[in-house]
């Protein structure tokens, strides 16, 4: 943590960060070589589409795309892939958008990708002027599906690798690229969260997208890559509807120094690191009643592994949930990763760590499980209760 922590002097709360790369604490830890690299350009100038062809020389060299871009982010690069694929380099129909009289406008995606990442991806695809056709059901798509639903009027075709998906009975990404080509239609894979920065294109995808603020540490962009003709009529975009998507010179610097450091980065003591953190919060749970701490591979098979605890109530005294809620409320706060704590569980995610910090997060774990021990009522909100607050709680901002 900085000396000076710039958090406590505007008032807001010192977070630490076990739930993952989330868009809703500020994405993840910026690597210094970004950090450096954005100060060193807010205060000059530079020509943009210059900057840019750099970045696309970084983007290439690390996908092995013919070129790439850096945009505002990867949900506005999927706005923008998609009407890439509507207008191509038609000027006149980019300024267009998202009119899209005269263009292939349908764009297919699985029922089972059809994902919210805080907001939908199929909005994403409509915000091009885009129409969305689902294909197969939400936890069954086959090709014959996905080539049934290919048309004339078919633009593109998007896939999403996620842990968000629905995890089986989804096409693989070679099966839908043959079925997609066969009719050339160009297939677009968000892989926003997804640390394979070759495979994608090697099997299949004509544009690929990243998120350049999650596993690469680079501040908020969107790193999109593809042939060179693709990328560019993605590029062009910014003529249009990518206008309000803008990525500022920062952002292009940010997103290729983190490339770059992506290269060098020692990926093994960072892994040795995290699984530092995984053993510490193992050890500190050990023996605790109605807790249960098991090492969990990420669900895409990022190099990154994760702890999942899981509550058992009525030997802890403590719903899930609640305990997820009481770190999160403590101090300082812990936001562990609960998207599927309804189960009885939630995860603990050692990605975004600062050093020394899972000493910490070892600490409230045991002071939260040892008052609710103490304690002679259970704490058990009704998990009916917990998402109303939730939802609720949506409309009370700005207070
Ligand atoms: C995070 C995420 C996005 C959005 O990425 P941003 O760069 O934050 O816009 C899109 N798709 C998936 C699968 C994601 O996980």
């Amino acid at each position: 943590m900085p000396i000076e922590d710039i958090r406590r002097r505007l008032g807001l709360r010192p977070v630490i960060n076990v739930s993952g790369t989330m868009t809703g604490l500020g994405a993840s830890i910026v690597v210094p070589d970004a950090v450096e690299a954005v100060a060193a350009i807010l205060t000059e100038f530079v020509e943009m589409s210059d900057l840019q062809r750099r970045a696309s020389a970084v983007i290439a060299d690390l996908t092995g795309a013919e070129a790439g871009f850096v945009t505002a982010s990867c949900s506005a690069a999927i706005s923008l892939a998609v009407a890439a694929c509507m207008t191509g380099p038609d000027l006149v129909a980019i300024e267009r958008l998202p009119d899209t009289a005269g263009l292939r406008d349908e764009v297919v995606i699985q029922s089972g990708h059809m994902v919210s990442y805080g907001a939908p991806i199929e909005q994403a695809i409509r915000i091009a002027g885009a129409k969305v056709v689902p294909v197969g059901q939400a936890t069954s798509a086959a090709a014959y599906q996905l080539a049934g639903a290919l048309t004339e009027n078919t633009a593109a075709a998007v896939y999403v690798v996620s842990h968000h998906v629905v995890g089986y009975a989804q096409i693989p990404l070679k099966i839908f690229a043959e079925v997609a080509h066969a009719r050339n239609v160009p297939v677009i894979v968000d892989a926003a969260s997804e640390y394979d920065l070759k495979g994608f294109l090697a099997d299949g995808a004509d544009l690929v997208l990243y998120s350049g603020h999650k596993f690469l540490g680079g501040p908020t962009s969107g790193v999109v890559a593809g042939s060179k003709a693709r990328v560019r009529d993605v590029y062009l975009q910014n003529r249009g509807i990518g206008r309000g998507m803008k990525v500022g010179k920062e952002g292009i610097v940010g997103a290729v120094a983190a490339l770059q450091a992506w290269k060098t980065r020692d990926h093994d003591g960072i892994r040795a690191r995290e699984r530092k953190a995984l053993d510490c919060w193992v050890e500190a749970l050990d023996g605790r009643p109605g807790i249960i701490a098991e090492i969990a591979p990420d669900p895409t098979k990022n190099p990154l592994d994760r702890l999942k605890v899981s509550v058992n109530p009525a030997e802890a005294r403590v719903a899930a949930w609640d305990l997820a809620d009481r770190l999160a409320a403590g101090d300082p706060p812990v936001v562990v990763r609960d998207h599927e704590v309804e189960h009885g569980y939630f995860f603990l995610d050692p990605c975004n760590l600062h050093p020394g910090e899972e000493l910490v997060v070892a600490k409230r774990l045991a002071v939260e499980l040892d008052q609710a021990r103490k304690s002679n009522v259970m704490a058990a909100t009704s998990f009916e209760e917990r998402l109303r607050a939730r939802e609720a709680a949506i409309l009370k901002w700005p207070d």
